[in-house]
């Protein structure tokens, strides 16, 4: 039977992170991938142009990582933001930053972050098998000794010295992440935080789907967990059919899912007209009536929000659409007024792993050194990517974990393999 330095499981981001930096430690690497290519997952990331990771400094990227920062910091500072252009830059992937510190290839296709780094896994002589889905790893005193997998349906078998986990999360199970990791993680006798969908579309109730396309900018949302006000977030807004997507949506979506999956009320309330206040649109909406103090409901909102969202608004506020509005009665104003600073949605559902982002949870963290991405019960087992209950919000923070854990988990492998040979 053959003998590796390292078996990887799973060829996504972390994965063919971690080959990468193992080989450069002059390991023999076999990366088993169960899909019939590498990196499904990236191809579809950023909407084609993948979002391979955001520049901002780690005092404010780790605002950004859920559930403990700090879990992430040391691998973050073994292989940085930084790290990551300059990786890329070196195998032949120019990178451009654009607004909010995104760091995209420059030309566009995540396609080409797959093939500059299947590239130099090849150059570097690491051994890719796909079509092979991991089953199995045996353990042997205390220690990983063989990896199992299944190859186009035939059973295989190879020794190794170490082994890395990077199977992904549940999200999009379609590109092959489908909850492998987990099994494996939980043979070997680890926790696994319960998983969740993040990054996900919100569903409000009596959603009205006439909103679908309806995008709104710079406008402020605050999240309500019954009556607690648990986030407010500033920035645009889109509508589909699946419920409050865009960046804003997205970003109160793992509190948001969190609390409805724990049996909580979730209200999103947003705020319209964010750079005014109450009494600055009251007067806004007086102006607007004409020399004889009368308007229809209908024909006011047309001039303060989209046509679009005119309906939906008026429905879900309890408002009349045919409703003739008068000068004299400044309650029917105000009222008004107050709904376009505070349009409450009862959030009551959202999109499940077949379409979110991100999956929340994973191999708990009080399981997994820090410093090394090992495993605290095996030592020649490592962790890396979704896999492991880590989390960021969009914005290339994903990526990143993926490459910061997979490049550190490879490293402390070979560490791992080159210290144990040197004691043999
Ligand atoms: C639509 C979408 C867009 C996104 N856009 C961005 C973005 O622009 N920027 C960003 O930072 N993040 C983005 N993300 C998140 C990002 O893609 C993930 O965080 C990242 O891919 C996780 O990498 P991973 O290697 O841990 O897992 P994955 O990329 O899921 O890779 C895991 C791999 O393991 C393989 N595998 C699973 N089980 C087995 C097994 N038993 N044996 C062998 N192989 C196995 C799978 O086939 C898969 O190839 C996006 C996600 C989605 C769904």
């Amino acid at each position: 039977m053959k003998k590796y330095d390292l078996i990887i499981a799973g060829a996504g981001a972390a994965g063919l992170m971690s080959a990468l930096s193992a080989s450069r430690e002059g390991m023999s690497v076999l990366l088993l991938e169960k899909m019939e290519k590498a990196g499904r997952k990236i191809r579809i990331t950023g909407k084609g142009r993948c979002n391979i990771t955001n520049t901002r400094p780690w005092n404010e990227f780790s605002t950004h990582i859920h559930p403990k920062s700090n879990t992430l910091k040391h691998a973050f500072h073994s292989f940085s933001n930084t790290d990551t252009i300059k990786l890329f830059e070196e195998i032949g992937l120019p990178v451009t930053v654009e607004r909010g510190e995104r760091a995209y290839p420059s030309s566009g296709k995540a396609q080409d972050v797959v093939n500059a780094l299947t590239a130099e896994l090849d150059r570097k002589g690491v051994e890719i098998r796909y079509n092979s889905k991991v089953t199995k790893f045996n353990v042997l005193d205390g220690l990983i000794i063989s990896v199992d997998w299944q190859e186009s349906g035939t059973d295989k078998s190879a020794k190794t010295n170490s082994f890395i986990i990077s199977t992904g999360g549940l999200s999009y199970p379609l590109t092959g992440s489908d909850g492998d990791g987990y099994k494996l993680a939980e043979n070997a006798g680890h926790t696994i935080i319960p998983c969740l969908p993040s990054l996900t579309a919100l569903m409000p109730l009596k959603y009205d789907s006439s909103l679908s396309g309806l995008s709104l900018k710079n406008v402020s949302l605050k999240l309500f967990v019954g009556k607690d006000r648990v986030q407010e977030e500033f920035g645009d807004i889109e509508f589909t059919s699946n419920g409050l997507e865009g960046p804003l949506g997205l970003r109160i979506s793992r509190k948001a899912v969190k609390a409805i999956s724990s049996g909580n009320k979730v209200f999103a309330e947003i705020d319209l007209k964010p750079a005014l206040s109450e009494d600055q649109i009251i007067a806004r909406i007086k102006r607007e009536f004409p020399s004889d103090g009368k308007m229809r409901l209908t024909d006011l909102l047309r001039k303060l929000m989209p046509g679009q969202l005119i309906i939906p608004f008026v429905n879900s506020s309890g408002l009349v659409q045919s409703k003739i509005l008068s000068l004299q009665l400044s309650g029917e104003i105000y009222k008004i007024a107050d709904l376009l600073k505070n349009w409450r949605l009862e959030i009551t559902g959202y999109t499940s792993f077949e379409r979110c982002v991100i999956t929340a949870g994973g191999v708990s963290l009080d399981e997994i050194i820090p410093k090394t991405m090992a495993s605290r019960l095996l030592p020649n087992l490592f962790f890396a990517g979704e896999v492991v209950d880590l989390d960021g919000d969009t914005g290339g923070y994903n990526l990143q974990i993926a490459f910061s854990t997979g490049y550190l988990a490879g490293k402390s492998a070979s560490y791992f393999v080159k210290k144990s040979k040197m004691v043999i």
